[in-house]
């Protein structure tokens, strides 16, 4: 019978990819963006290695998250992302959980200073954070809240020849000396914002996919390692004719005669639809093309060019052979869409 698709979990590439970025960091803290469930890594992976590892900061999207982490690492700081309602206040009290303020309204929320919160300015993202236009408001009343964190967050770090990061930062340096000696610590950039360089990094950044083994720019990976290696294994192993079909719809015809390896893995593990007819698996360390549909829980795979491959064999769908990036390429999307994919059925090996 055959196995389930599995994810073979690497700490060491984990913690070399943080340290890796704390270095590209300078002097500035590294923290570490887990939200989505360590960007479908896994939080209980994750967090105890970011924290072998020297990480001691950590961002998540919603209190539930900061909850769960918090049972990870007791003495972890951990900011949510969302913003904050009054009635959460009790519950983020009681576990030292600190919001990430993204309204006027929440900076003057009663109680709110005794949670050391961050205030998220918006410097042009446009999506969370206190817009622009309110920035002289926020400057006569964010010390009424006390925070301990001022964040913006950059909409196109990834392509570094555009001005729009500049012009962000412009607006957070004004921001900060506006503020004078009463800016609290502040963090501007994500990964890609680290790889911009040190007028960037200010006192804390927060880095997620290049932690997990993405990269800003799939063309100068930068050496992050691949933290996830996904296998999955040969189910059956088939003779196709030149001129009959494969799959579903039978949108594959064969050219020539060929060796068809059906693989147990689908887009119920993660495995994108878009990738039928698009994506490649490692074979015995050779890239064979996806042909035909992927189906729930099966793709098919050219394997006419080995010379041997049995039904057992463990094949790569993903990780050091072939990159996030590469597969999200194909699918044409990005590697974080991949990861946060991953499906809960497989199984999941940590090394
Ligand atoms: C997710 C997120 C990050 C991390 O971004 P990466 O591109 O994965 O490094 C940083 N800051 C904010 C506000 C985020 O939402």
């Amino acid at each position: 019978m055959s196995r389930k698709p599995r994810l073979i979990l690497s700490r060491q590439a984990l913690a070399a990819n943080y340290q890796r970025l704390s270095s590209f960091s300078g002097q500035a803290e590294c923290a570490a963006s887990i939200k989505a469930n360590a960007y479908g890594v896994g939080i209980d992976f994750v967090a105890p290695v970011l924290w072998e590892a020297g990480c001691r900061t950590f961002f998540v999207a919603y209190l539930e998250e900061a909850l769960a982490l918090k049972s990870l690492l007791p003495d972890a700081i951990i900011y949510v992302f969302h913003g904050f309602k009054a009635s959460e206040i009790t519950t983020a009290r009681a576990s030292a959980i600190r919001p990430v303020l993204n309204t006027l309204e929440e900076i003057r929320l009663p109680g709110i200073a005794e949670l050391r919160p961050a205030v998220h300015v918006d410097t042009g993202m446009r999506r969370l954070g206190i817009p622009q236009y309110q920035h002289d408001r926020l400057l006569e009343e964010i010390s009424t809240c006390q925070p301990s964190l001022l964040m913006s967050h950059l909409a196109s770090a990834d392509e570094p020849l555009r001005p729009d990061s500049e012009q962000q930062r412009h607006v957070f340096e004004s921001v900060r000396s506006s503020l004078g000696v009463l800016c609290p610590p502040s963090s501007l950039t994500n990964t890609a914002g680290i790889l911009l360089g040190d007028p960037y990094h200010y006192d804390l950044v927060r880095p997620g996919i290049g932690l997990y083994g993405g990269s800003p720019d799939p063309n100068d990976p930068k050496g992050f390692e691949a933290v996830v290696t996904w296998q999955a294994q040969v189910i059956e192993l088939q003779q196709v004719r030149q001129g009959e079909t494969v799959g579903y719809g039978g949108s594959y015809v064969a050219q020539h005669d060929l060796r068809l390896a059906t693989i147990g893995v689908g887009y119920a593990d993660g495995y994108l639809r878009a990738l039928g007819g698009q994506g490649e698996v490692l074979v015995e360390g050779q890239r064979c093309p996806i042909v035909g549909r992927v189906s729930m829980d099966l793709i098919t795979v050219d394997v006419s060019s080995l010379a041997s491959v049995n039904e057992g064999t463990w094949v790569e769908i993903m990780g050091t052979g072939i990159s996030v990036d590469t597969v999200a390429a194909k699918a044409n999307t990005i590697g974080y869409e991949c990861l946060t994919r991953l499906g809960a059925r497989m199984e999941r090996m940590n090394v």
